[in-house]
């Protein structure tokens, strides 16, 4: 045993370990600082997401090459941990090693295995970086993480030589075929005292390296490789378009009153964690639709800036230094980032480390709008609308049930029995003449099928939807509790809604306001209704692509079904971007009322439509049916859009139903 060893080790280990937990002491204080976020429920939910999204890497294996190199680096690093432990005990006695594991031929298998797939993640990674350039990777810190790359080529590159001296010089225990690649390494080197000598200075190499990344990455823009797994942990495990509450009420206490996002002191913690946690892999702006379109908005810039801002203000604020803490619009981005986000969550989808940049930007839009009045001008009259009349286009709720005119459809009055289905039409459906279609084709094919089912009339108001996407969390919950109110007191066992976003609405955010239902999407709905043969359609020669809404698809996991209905009536062609890895048509987060800059995000999506050969684009979603029709319009290509109610409708030899 070398106490001179043990004693520079132990050197190197305090500086190191030092430099580590004064930064990492820093970013806890400033986590501990944040604003409460309920992030310690559904345990069970979470190890499982830690297993599949963490361990598993699942997220990242979407994209083969890139998440297999990812991964090999990540798995390797979880293999390779315990060799630090053993070369820290070789330094101070080069005939000891860790209890039972360091003995193990296996576990030298395992090293030399993984030591080589992380050797080729770096490599890969570090290839695809510089050679394929990816887009995805503009505007990141590229310097850092090649630094970071080479330091674990660094690890790498120094264990399985230093294997390979103690091979030659006989210190391992068990058989050299154990370690392959080492073995081979071996051969390079003789029993002599240069072995000697290079067997000491690569532990020790290795163990500087290892420590010198011990040091570094914490204040690097690299935190990630601390904290993506705590993120991954307190991620997301409600639905996925569900927005937490903001609390009004009067047992709030001090910390659960905020008003949005104004400054970094109004951080959640959970989003301080999304900050620190941000690789910089740019998956999220890879398939933003704003960003794709020429939109000042990059979600991954976005992220970036607010742990800029953070790391810029939160120390001095700890510490009193400096008082009031600037504002996040227009320090960290602009209001024009702000408001292009449609709210598709793509960007959550696909980021590897569950970041959750939807309640950042609605957070952002909740401070401006309730705090500062500032939201783009031509938003006014659908806000202004939803307050006064109960639906963004302002029109007399007297109207509500006019589109029904003649389809002898039920109006539930105060009172009146519940029916089996409420039929909730939705401001859109209910109101505007393109969107109008498919609440007549649903009506018409739920008296084909003999569905006992009525609507609300003057009695159903805006979900809130879009003044609660908006930022306007008061309009929000007013109508929220207004809408409970109604549905509790009719009773209705299941509520069908056309608009993805009322679904979206009713299903996952009104439980937050005591409203608890069975809703369905009227695609899902008629679908069923086609399999037990209650409707049935005959399939045409028709092509139809179907666009999925980001609110269906994505945030509620509703695939299948609006399929089944296009299969049912025409020839599917699918779109390269389907799914949940689908496009917005740019209507989500109340774009239906605001101005768009950049190119239009419909056009660009009625082009990729056309460019299935489809004759029809089938959607599901009223504001879908309006943008995308003016899509079509304004790009030019030939398409017919359609609700996929409207389809069916058509396609039912009503003669044969009724028979
Ligand atoms: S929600 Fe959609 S538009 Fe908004 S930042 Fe994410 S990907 Fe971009
Ligand atoms: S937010 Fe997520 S997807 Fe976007 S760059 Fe950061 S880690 Fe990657």
């Amino acid at each position: 045993m070398s106490y001179t060893a043990l004693a520079a080790l132990l050197l190197a280990v305090a500086i190191s370990v030092t430099l580590f937990a004064r930064r990492a002491r820093l970013l806890v204080k400033l986590v501990l600082n944040g604003k409460p976020a309920p992030r310690f429920d559904e345990v069970p939910t979470r190890i499982r997401n830690e297993a599949v999204i963490a361990l598993g890497q699942r997220k990242l294996l979407q994209r083969l090459l890139p998440g297999l190199m990812h991964a090999f680096i990540f798995w390797g690093f979880i293999v390779l941990l315990p060799t630090i432990a053993m070369a820290m005990i070789a330094i101070v006695d080069r005939e000891a090693t860790i209890p039972w594991l360091g003995r193990q031929g296996w576990f030298a298998l395992l090293v030399d295995l993984f030591g080589v797939l992380v050797l080729t993640g770096v490599i890969t990674t570090f290839g695809i970086r510089k050679i394929q350039r990816p887009e995805r990777f503009k505007g990141s810190h590229t310097g850092e993480a090649e630094l970071i790359l080479a330091l674990i080529a660094g690890v790498v590159t120094t264990l399985l030589p230093w294997h390979a001296t103690r091979i030659a010089l006989s210190l391992n225990e068990w058989p050299a075929a154990w370690s392959p690649v080492s073995n081979a390494l071996s051969h390079l080197f003789t029993t002599g005292p240069a072995t000697v000598f290079a067997e000491r200075a690569l532990v020790w190499a290795h163990v500087l390296i290892i420590l010198s990344f011990l040091a570094y990455v914490p204040h690097t823009k690299h935190l990630h490789v601390f904290t993506a797994v705590v993120n991954v942990f307190f991620g997301r495990t409600r639905a996925r378009g569900r927005l937490e509450p903001l609390r009004f009420d009067d047992e709030a206490s001090e910390a659960d009153l905020r008003l949005g996002s104004g400054t970094v002191a109004d951080l959640t913690w959970k989003q301080i964690i999304d900050t620190y946690s941000c690789t910089e892999c740019g998956r999220c702006q890879d398939v933003c639709p704003a960003y794709a379109t020429g939109k000042e908005l990059s979600p991954k810039l976005l992220i970036m800036a607010l742990r800029d801002q953070l790391f810029a203000e939160g120390p001095a604020l700890l510490t009193g230094a400096r008082a009031e803490p600037s504002p996040l619009v227009p320090g960290a981005v602009s209001d024009d980032v702000v408001w292009d986000c449609v709210t598709c969550g793509a960007c959550v989808h696909e980021c590897p480390v569950s970041i959750e940049h939807v309640d950042h930007i609605v957070d952002l839009r909740r401070h401006l709008v309730m705090v500062e009045s500032r939201f783009p001008a031509e938003a006014d009259p659908m806000l202004r609308d939803v307050e006064r009349s109960s639906n963004p286009s302002g029109k007399s709720q007297a109207e509500r049930a006019a589109w029904a005119a003649g389809l002898d459809v039920r109006v539930l009055e105060p009172g009146d029995p519940a029916p089996e289905v409420l039929y909730w039409v939705g401001c859109a459906a209910s109101f505007d003449p393109r969107a109008r279609q498919s609440a007549i084709a649903t009506a018409t094919l739920l008296k084909t099928a003999g569905i006992d089912f009525a609507i609300l009339g003057p009695r159903e108001c805006c979900t809130g939807d879009p003044a609660r996407r908006m930022g306007n969390e008061y309009v929000f919950q007013s109508l929220a509790e207004q809408n409970v109110a109604t549905l509790n007191d009719v009773g209705a066992r299941t509520i069908l809604t056309s608009c993805p976003h009322c679904f979206n609405t009713l299903s996952s955010e009104y439980p937050d306001f005591g409203g608890h239902y069975r809703v369905k999407h009227h695609s899902e709905f008629l679908a069923e209704l086609v399999r037990e043969g209650r409707l049935r359609p005959s399939a045409r020669d028709t092509a139809i692509t179907y666009h999925d809404s980001c609110y269906l698809a994505r945030h509620n996991d509703v695939l299948e079904a609006p399929r089944e209905l296009v299969a049912a009536v025409g020839k599917p062609r699918e779109m390269p971007r389907s799914g949940k890895r689908g496009f917005c048509c740019g209507a989500g987060g109340a774009h239906m009322w605001m101005e768009e800059r950049g190119k239009p995000i419909n056009e660009q999506r009625a082009r990729e439509a056309a460019a299935t050969g489809a004759t029809t684009l089938a959607v599901a979603c009223p504001f879908c049916t309006v943008m995308l029709e003016d899509g079509v319009r304004t790009s030019g290509v030939e398409l017919r859009v359609a609700d996929v109610a409207t389809l069916l409708a058509e396609s039912i030899d009503s003669a044969a139903n009724r028979s």
